[in-house]
């Protein structure tokens, strides 16, 4: 087996990687602003109470533990529909989408991209947004497309380089394929706005573009399970070609357990029926069969009207404790005396700040104050608490000053 020694080592996760060496660091204090899970003020994992209960009813059940169908069960991908594109979309019926039950957002994402890489007859290219989420480009090369970018940041600024983003598409070669992020972009913060996203959809239309919407945060980002679907909802209306992969992962906490669904808009019964035979044999040879837990979860706060309202309060504690940590940051970081400009913090929404922060200074957070983020800069946003945010600010104004 000699060969085995000859294979390239390969560069480690940037975000997983970063996690093992904050578990080895031994010493304190210590902070993880590396990886983006929610964490409540005392720097704990959150589990919902939406979905404990929800747990303790399918206990209660005593349901088997049979296969589920290869794409899903079909009231799993029914509820998934009326949450994303909503109860009234006209893609919402029979005909008008195929829906299977992914494992969770990078699952669904995989599965979509070998069924492009089989059969999308435009360009096989998967422009993605610089800077984007580091699975991407990994994850799409991985199974057969090439990625090239397209403008999204303006680092000058710390906003959203809109004009050079729309650019960019008008130079996209026709029917080329494009990824979004729905909202909560990661690991920026900055999401377009409406006005925005429509003027996007006009010159994806122009250029007869497939869109990949990535929708990792719904209802996380802003508490709004509406606002955060906009993105899609406008293209949807606007009769945009598109794949939409949902992660249920932050949402409902659900990181584990590996639940999402992801929805190709189609034209016909005719259409659906082919696209369902191809994507099953695709799951088939991928992961045969989605797991049971998270789904029943998922489905069970969809359908208990008293789970759902209390899953849409869960939703705005999180996106208000992780907008109070924005808050807090900035003044902390106000209070050092720091000549910097950072109210770009609470301009951004999400898990994630892009601080704008060197390689070189990141390194130095890590090394001289055992503060771990990204070397892009991004910052995960609930890995500040009350009682580490002056210490964290204290320690960015060192690195920066
Ligand atoms: N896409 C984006 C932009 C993400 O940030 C994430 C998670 O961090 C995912 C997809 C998918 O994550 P998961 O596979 O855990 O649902």
């Amino acid at each position: 087996i000699g060969w085995f020694a000859r294979i390239p080592r390969a560069e480690r996760d940037a975000i997983f990687g970063l996690v093992e060496d904050f578990q080895k660091d031994t010493s304190k204090p210590k902070v993880n602003l590396g990886i983006g899970v929610f964490r409540t003020d005392e720097d704990k994992p959150y589990i919902l109470k939406c979905v404990q209960k929800a747990e303790e009813k399918i206990l209660k059940k005593r349901m088997d533990k049979e296969y589920s169908p290869v794409a899903g069960f079909e009231i799993f991908k029914k509820l998934s529909m009326d949450f994303t594109f909503g109860k009234s979309s006209v893609f919402n019926k029979p005909g008008r989408h195929v829906t299977f039950q992914g494992l969770s957002g990078c699952g669904g994402l995989s599965i979509a991209a070998q069924f492009l890489r089989m059969f999308y007859p435009g360009r096989k290219m998967v422009y993605i947004s610089d800077p984007t989420w580091p699975n991407h480009q990994n994850l799409f090369n991985k199974l057969g497309l090439k990625t090239d970018t397209y403008r999204y940041y303006d680092a000058e600024n710390i906003s959203l380089d809109f004009d050079g983003m729309m650019e960019d598409i008008h130079k996209m070669p026709y029917r080329s394929i494009i990824l979004f992020h729905a909202s909560a972009h990661n690991p920026t913060g900055f999401d377009p706005t409406e006005e925005q996203w429509k003027e996007i959809t006009e010159e994806v239309k122009k250029r007869k573009l497939y869109v990949i919407m990535d929708n990792a945060y719904q209802g996380f980002a802003s508490g709004d399970l509406n606002k955060d679907a906009q993105s899609f909802r406008i293209m949807a209306k606007r009769r945009v070609n598109m794949v939409l992969v949902t992660s249920y992962a932050k949402n409902f906490g659900l990181y584990g357990e590996r639940v999402g669904a992801t929805s190709f808009l189609v034209d016909s019964k005719h259409e659906a029926d082919k696209i369902l035979s191809q994507l099953i044999l695709l799951i088939r040879a991928n992961h045969s069969n989605p797991p049971l837990h998270g789904a029943r979860i998922v489905e069970e706060v969809f359908t208990d009207p008293c789970l759902t309202k209390l899953w849409i309060e869960e939703l705005k504690i999180m996106a208000n404790r992780l907008k109070s940590a924005r808050k807090q940051l900035l003044q902390k970081l106000k209070e050092t005396g720091s000549s910097r400009n950072w109210d770009f913090i609470t301009k951004q929404i999400g898990m994630f700040s892009y601080t704008g922060l060197t390689k070189e200074q990141i390194i130095r957070l890590q090394k001289e104050f055992h503060i771990y983020m990204l070397t892009s800069g991004r910052l995960a946003i609930p890995g500040i608490t009350s009682k580490n945010v002056e210490y964290v600010a204290k320690c960015i104004h060192k690195v920066t000053s």
